[in-house]
């Protein structure tokens, strides 16, 4: 039944994207869990990021439609997409002005994906 489903999915000729809804609780919980960055969002929308490895500031910056996060030390790399902001800011602004989660560097980066000059 699964490698069905997985051929039938691998073989479409018009890929969709699939949109479930998750409850926030279930989403926050997993954005909690410790990876590899601490991003925290303030409710007056500034990023601030620190790579655990390292213990540093991670460099903030934004480039076609992506927040970059690149740490200087380790030279890891990792990217949200900007419009997740807008709901980060959302639940900085529930939790008090500050809301923390964590998020993995990239062991490869997709392909034509080049982060900001820094
Ligand atoms: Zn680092």
């Amino acid at each position: 039944m699964i490698s069905w489903l997985k051929n039938k999915l691998l073989n479409r000729k018009d890929p969709r994207v699939i949109t479930k809804s998750v409850p926030l609780e279930a989403l926050i919980e997993k954005m909690k869990e410790q990876k590899d960055i601490i991003v925290t969002i303030c409710s007056d929308g500034v990023v601030a990021a620190e790579c655990k490895d390292c213990k540093c500031s991670i460099n903030v910056s934004s480039k076609d439609g992506l927040i970059w996060y690149m740490c200087g030390s380790c030279k890891r790399s990792s990217f949200n997409p900007e419009e997740n902001l807008t709901r980060d800011i959302k639940l900085a602004n529930q939790f008090g002005g500050k809301f923390e989660y964590e998020i993995f560097y990239f062991k490869e980066l997709p392909p034509g994906l080049v982060p900001p000059n820094i």
